[in-house]
């Protein structure tokens, strides 16, 4: 009998304990550019190119609005003199000064409130570290869902809410069709080659030709807006797969990986929702890192107190682990069809990267790359393409039965 905590921990002791945002370089990052990729009265992005990555953290202060981002140990060498910023572009101004300890300190002056994204793009040679900033306008204090899930966002809590507080939830009147969006996110990748077989067949190549495997197979569906969180061979962290997901407003979130064993005999495909350990030490997570954590699923939660916050995330993330358990038994039992199961039924656990509170979320385990047999499987491209179509086919299943409005 296999604990399936053990077998866990050899996979995922390296996912969990990976944080995009902790970098140990020895020198000091340098800020080499900052670049205006696009500027105007409602959103400015920007790219940060830095030599290292680094450790970062940002807020918000008002009177007046301003983003403060601040790099622990980075030098800054980008000119910030000639950027294409007005008084009429959401970001005015940026200035940087040094903070204690090493710290580069940026202020992005603001001309009105606004809500963040940071995102990552892949390493190049000359930049170790590329960060994309996105600011938005945030709409009013009310928001409005743009696309409602309503197995996800039920408003009846918020009618028993005190007559202070402005109801949150408010369904635009017509929703014109929209496609539903798949985020397929192949596990490791660069630095991180994840498990490998006695053949020295590496996880993170494996479970990158399955993905793009998938991923044309859901280019081909007209009703279906598809994107990885990596499209080649290099590292993103966990937090920053979340992120992707998000920023791209995934309907389903797909990770992909093979599993390993210190035997070589365990067999078997496997599928993984969020436990409800991690739901709640996620949930923990948004109340404590309340700039981080200010939308979901279209609701704003700026300004909401935190036992409406709590209830708010709560409740989304019951609906999220349901819808995340039906889309699981669609994908299991498609896989079923191809490939030995290691577990017939979706299994859950703690996964950082099945954490978001309103994206239905699951990791497949392909296969055993540990196992002789599944690793060649695994490395054959005839078999990938089956694997990809016994996903492709559950996640088909499931947006039948379980339909987002509006899609
Ligand atoms: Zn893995």
């Amino acid at each position: 009998m296999l604990d399936w905590r053990q077998k866990l921990l050899r996979c995922l002791c390296l996912l969990v304990f990976t944080s995009p945002l902790v970098a140990l370089a020895s020198n000091n990052a340098v800020l080499k550019q900052v670049k205006v990729n696009t500027a105007t009265q409602n959103d400015t992005q920007l790219t940060l190119n830095l030599t290292e990555p680094a450790k970062y953290q940002w807020f918000f202060l008002q009177n007046p609005n301003r983003l403060v981002l601040d790099f622990q140990q980075t030098d800054n060498q980008a000119s910030l003199n000639n950027l294409p910023l007005t008084n009429n572009t959401i970001v005015t101004k940026i200035r940087a000064g040094t903070r204690a300890q090493d710290g580069l300190r940026l202020v992005l002056d603001l001309n009105q409130p606004a809500s963040i994204l940071v995102t990552s793009l892949p390493p190049t040679s000359q930049y170790a570290e590329r960060l994309i900033i996105d600011l938005s306008a945030r709409a009013n204090n009310n928001a409005v869902i743009t696309t409602p899930k309503p197995a996800t966002y039920q408003a009846t809590p918020l009618m028993a809410t005190p007559a202070s507080i402005k109801p949150v939830i408010s369904l635009p009147s017509h929703v014109p069709p929209r496609k539903l969006v798949v985020v397929i996110d192949p596990g490791h990748g660069g630095k991180d080659p994840g498990a490998s077989g006695p053949g020295g067949v590496h996880e993170k190549d494996v479970v990158l030709a399955i993905s793009r495997d998938l991923y044309k197979l859901l280019q081909n569906q007209p009703g279906i807006t598809v994107y990885m969180t990596r499209y080649g061979d290099y590292y993103i962290g966990l937090r920053q797969r979340l992120q992707i997901a998000r920023r791209d407003k995934a309907d389903i979130f797909i990770a992909i990986h093979a599993d390993a064993y210190k035997d070589s005999y365990s067999t078997g495909a496997s599928v993984f929702a969020l436990s409800v350990r991690g739901a709640s030490s996620e949930a923990a997570r948004w109340l404590a890192e309340k700039e981080n954590y200010s939308e979901l699923g279209g609701v704003d939660l700026n300004g909401k107190n935190d036992t409406l916050r709590s209830v708010l995330i709560d409740l989304s993330q019951t609906a999220t682990i349901s819808s995340s358990l039906w889309l699981g038994g669609d994908v299991l039992s498609q896989i079923s069809r191809i490939s030995p199961l290691h577990k017939d039924k979706v299994e859950q656990a703690p996964f950082v990267v099945l954490k978001s509170p309103d994206i239905a979320s699951i990791l497949v385990e392909t296969g055993f790359i540990s196992n002789p047999s599944e690793e060649r499987a695994l490395s054959n491209a005839a078999y990938q393409q089956k694997m990809a179509l016994a996903i492709e086919s559950g996640i088909n299943q499931y947006f039948k039965q379980h339909p987002p409005s509006s899609a």
